[in-house]
């Protein structure tokens, strides 16, 4: 991936088509989905060991540093000759869970977050804290949310992580988990900050009064019981759109987040 440059959804499709052309026995990508306004969902399998993980980004549209960066980690990882997971894990990635909303987001509207139907993603998972936020608001409504979760059951994943911006930051604590989880989940945010150079979010930041739960990693960790985090890229004063200038940065800071989670996990 060149860095420095806005990317619409299609020049990233076909940069993922080209990867898997170019390295057929290194990446599969297939698509799990497809968005209301007719976008498939891209996935990407690459690695091979005892651990499954899944990782995404773009779960909001506006985000669209991530959705590049993660690109460029996977790019890393196949091209390799010496790989630097070392077999520790095979990786399920959704770089851009929100198509759509990507693409609102690069019209005229750049703080979009939702989907094209108007639904925030991430506010629209099965867990206990979700709250009906208007008349007839159901889980798992969307075709991204259905997606990802049908991903969920079919891998049976040891770990998740999902990648946001802004804050520098990690989300670990899970009020709705028990102390056990919760020191798991502290022992390796610990660990990806140090690789990062993000802070630690308190755990009463975990959900805002205002706010709804809901979230990806609400019903990963409620329904999985295992590791969930979310780790926000891209300094809080940044405005959106972000620039681009912001994946070159970004990429140095968690070109290592990966590794260092099927290390820990
Ligand atoms: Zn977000």
């Amino acid at each position: 991936m060149k860095f420095g440059k806005n990317y619409s959804y299609l020049e990233i499709l076909q940069y993922l088509l080209n990867l898997q052309q170019k390295y057929p026995d290194k990446v599969t990508v297939e698509s799990i989905g497809m968005t209301f306004d007719m976008r498939s969902i891209p996935m990407l399998i690459f690695g091979a060991g005892k651990k499954n993980i899944v990782v995404t980004g773009g779960v909001h549209g506006r985000e669209s540093i991530n959705p590049i960066v993660l690109i460029q980690m996977a790019e890393d990882y196949i091209t390799k000759k010496e790989s630097v997971f070392k077999n520790k894990g095979c990786i399920y990635m959704i770089p851009l869970l929100n198509p759509d909303g990507y693409e609102i987001s690069r019209m005229d509207h750049a703080l979009w977050k939702n989907n094209a139907n108007g639904v925030d993603i991430n506010r629209n998972f099965p867990s206990k804290t979700f709250e009906e936020k208007w008349e007839d608001d159901k889980p798992g409504s969307e075709a991204e949310t259905k997606a990802l979760m049908k991903i969920f059951y079919r891998v049976n994943p040891d770990g998740y992580l999902d990648f946001h911006s802004r804050g520098k930051s990690i989300f670990y604590y899970r009020s709705q988990m028990n102390d056990a989880y919760n020191a798991k989940q502290l022992k390796i945010a610990k660990a990806l900050a140090t690789s990062t150079g993000y802070t630690l979010e308190e755990p009463d930041h975990e959900i805002d009064a205002s706010d709804s739960g809901g979230n990806t990693v609400h019903f990963f960790s409620e329904y999985f019981e295992k590791p969930a985090l979310t780790i926000e890229t891209v300094a809080e004063e940044e405005r959106f759109p972000l620039d681009v200038r912001l994946q070159r940065e970004t990429y140095n800071e968690i070109k290592d987040t990966l590794r260092v989670f099927l290390k820990t996990i």
